[in-house]
């Protein structure tokens, strides 16, 4: 028995819209066909959900979570991290390595790719670290662990702070063609700030995080990445100079790609309401100036894709207040209806933009066969209701964690029932 998802509406890049009907089978996409009014598929023998005004999309891909297993399970773990990005629309996603002990082993790639067999809802790629247990100091073994299954090295979290080190790694990656994914950091430039340089910080009197310590690294590891030829992705870009120094690197034809996430599109320091962590991450909310310039970079192709940067804390933790808390706010359930929100309504993207950046670019930027609709890829499919504004909720938050500045915004854009290797996952 199959899946047969009947009059959907779906979009491509160029935001060439049109109503189709697509049957899942197994965990493939055995047929797409165009609605032709008058006539309809034979679904007997089959499932069948109505998407007639709803848009139906590739499910999501995020590049950049942080599902906290193993190690930080009382923030998340894999069973509910996936659950909660299900409820997002994203069937595929990339798990970042600073979990206790840190996924810089084949054994713990193994028992990644185990409790996400057996426990997840959704497809769990996971990357290994670059250096051992993220301390800088001795890369990891590249090849054993893309052999178990990583799909990259980064250290996120912090920065690789030596340059040497990064062109040992680089050179390494690219020798195996795999791709270094870079948290951007300078360790000598940042005072343990809670927040960015700039308003905020000036009226609380607090230290803030310089643009330059993420910029620093980008404009560092782009020359590396043009000497040993790897592809360098640079994680979770916030400031206007990073963006000025991808893009120029872009027109040398260095081999760079960049990400973003929705708080730094959305967000700037000026929009945080008070001392409250829920405010708190890192990258920090940077000044409107650099909100603009990361608009403008994913616009112009400078950043590439769009990724949530899911970061689970328990409330315990983030009332802890501003100084003390962890970095990182949640990011699945609300990453597409806050976009579609506040870009696509207010008419500066079109939707083909918006969910192309969250599908079928980030596969191309990874080498990865999903994030499309076409007959025989992997039945990943995401079905969003565009018309409904509704409130976010802390009781609905799927996540084990409830940390987002997001609670009370009305939002517009929900996926409602998420597909993932041909199973409803979401509904
Ligand atoms: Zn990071």
């Amino acid at each position: 028995m199959g899946i047969w998802i009947l009059n959907g509406l779906t979009v491509d890049v160029n935001n060439v819209q049109a109503k189709k009907h697509i049957l899942v089978e197994n965990d493939k996409i055995a047929k797409v066909i165009d609605v032709v009014e008058g006539s309809a598929p034979q679904t007997e023998g089959h499932e069948v959900i109505d998407a007639a005004g709803k848009l139906v999309t590739p499910g999501f891909i995020d590049m950049h979570v942080h599902l906290r297993e193993p190690g930080f399970e009382h923030k998340e773990n894999i069973a509910t991290g996936t659950r909660s990005a299900a409820r997002g629309g994203f069937t595929t996603i990339a798990c970042m390595p600073n979990t206790r002990p840190v996924i810089d082993t084949v054994d713990t790639v193994n028992y990644i790719l185990d409790k996400a067999a057996t426990e997840g809802v959704v497809r769990v790629l996971p990357y290994g670290t670059i250096t051992k247990n993220e301390l800088g100091r001795e890369l990891t073994d590249f090849a054993a662990l893309k052999e178990a299954g990583v799909i990259g090295y980064t250290d996120d979290g912090v920065g690789v702070q030596s340059a040497q080190m990064m062109k040992d790694a680089m050179a390494l990656a690219a020798s195996i063609g795999m791709p270094i994914i870079a948290h951007c950091e300078d360790d000598t430039l940042v005072v343990g700030a809670p927040v960015s340089e700039g308003a905020f910080a000036k009226k609380h009197g607090l230290k803030g995080i310089p643009n330059e310590s993420e910029a620093i690294h980008v404009g560092r590891d782009v020359l590396l990445a043009e000497a040993t030829g790897v592809h360098y992705h640079v994680c979770h870009v916030s400031t206007e100079q990073s963006v000025r120094l991808i893009r120029h690197a872009k027109q040398f034809g260095i081999k760079v790609t960049a990400e973003v996430c929705p708080h730094h599109l959305v967000l700037s320091d000026e929009d945080i309401p008070g001392l409250d962590a829920n405010w708190k991450m890192n990258p920090p909310l940077r000044t409107p100036r650099d909100v603009q310039a990361v608009i403008e970079g994913l616009e112009d192709g400078t950043i590439d894709i769009i990724v949530t940067d899911h970061a689970p804390h328990t409330e315990e933790e983030k009332e802890k207040g501003m100084m003390l808390a962890p970095f990182g706010i949640l990011g699945f359930e609300t990453a597409f209806s806050l976009l579609y929100t506040k870009f696509v309504l207010t008419g500066k993207w079109s939707l083909g933009f918006l969910v192309d950046r969250m599908t079928k670019k980030p596969a191309d930027v990874f080498g990865l066969p999903y994030g499309t609709l076409e007959v025989g890829s992997a039945a990943d499919i995401t079905i969003v209701d565009l018309e409904t504004e509704r409130e976010v909720l802390k009781e609905e938050i799927v996540s084990r964690s409830k940390n987002t500045p997001f609670i009370g915004w009305k939002l517009q854009g929900w996926p409602v029932v998420t597909i993932a290797s041909g199973k409803v996952v979401w509904s």
